[in-house]
């Protein structure tokens, strides 16, 4: 094999294993800001429940001073009704009695209502903040770990760089340039093997002259469909 695909097959060996590393890295990252993102889901979702338990115990307030009222006034009418002097406005005061009784059932049928929701926001509520309270400490422990793991794994892509960089200065600028081009394009690789005549990148067939070309070794070979290096 010629002398620069073998020190191209090495830069790439390098080049893997820093594409490795880098991937990790990442990965290390956006799962921690995905923790970071679930406590930080609870904590809106805590400030939301509350909101919502307020509004419930505005209601329960309002009614229970509505309630309140009604039944001063059922107060009010039974001693004018010692008063009256007639049976008409007797009878117009139980009316008004019987009136505010309904209002008050109706009322208290509504506080009912909200105090049983306010009990469910309540349970809610207590959920979340013990969700939060895992998920907090989830991060803190992926947190500790995670940046000793991106540490590390920061220390060796800069060894390889540095080992990568001494392995470039012996190749001719311009084909590393070229393969450089082609690694970042590709997902997998830059210089890849032939395999049954086709290219070990792509998997199309070879022309012939490129094929003469390689066992010739006269010069370094790329497919001609995807530009990748050829090495037999
Ligand atoms: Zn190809």
């Amino acid at each position: 094999m010629r002398e620069d695909l073998k020190q191209l097959l090495i830069v790439q060996g390098l080049d893997v294993k820093i594409r490795d590393l880098v991937e990790r890295k990442m990965a290390t990252v956006h799962g921690l800001e995905a923790l970071r993102k679930e406590v930080d889901d609870d904590e809106k979702a805590i400030e939301d429940e509350r909101d919502r338990l307020m509004g419930s115990r505005v209601h329960i307030k309002e009614l229970d001073l509505e309630i309140a009222e009604k039944k001063n006034n059922i107060i009010k009418y039974q001693e004018q009704q010692f008063k009256v002097k007639n049976n008409k406005e007797y009878t117009a005061l139980l009316h008004e009695i019987s009136k505010q009784e309904a209002d008050i059932k109706v009322l208290e049928d509504r506080m009912l209502e909200f105090m049983e929701e306010a009990e469910v926001e309540d349970r809610t509520l207590d959920g979340v903040r013990a969700d939060l309270e895992v998920a907090q400490q989830k991060f803190r422990e992926m947190e500790v770990e995670s940046r000793g793991l991106m540490d590390q794994l920061g220390k060796e892509i800069e060894e390889k760089e540095k080992e990568k960089a001494e392995e470039i200065s012996r190749l001719d600028p311009e084909i590393y340039e070229m393969y450089e081009i082609i690694f970042s394009r590709k997902s997998d690789l830059a210089v890849v093997k032939v395999i049954n005549d086709t290219c070990g990148g792509c998997n199309m067939v070879l022309r012939a002259q490129v094929l003469n070309d390689l066992y010739r070794g006269d010069k370094i070979s790329q497919c001609e469909t995807c530009g990748r290096f050829l090495y037999l």
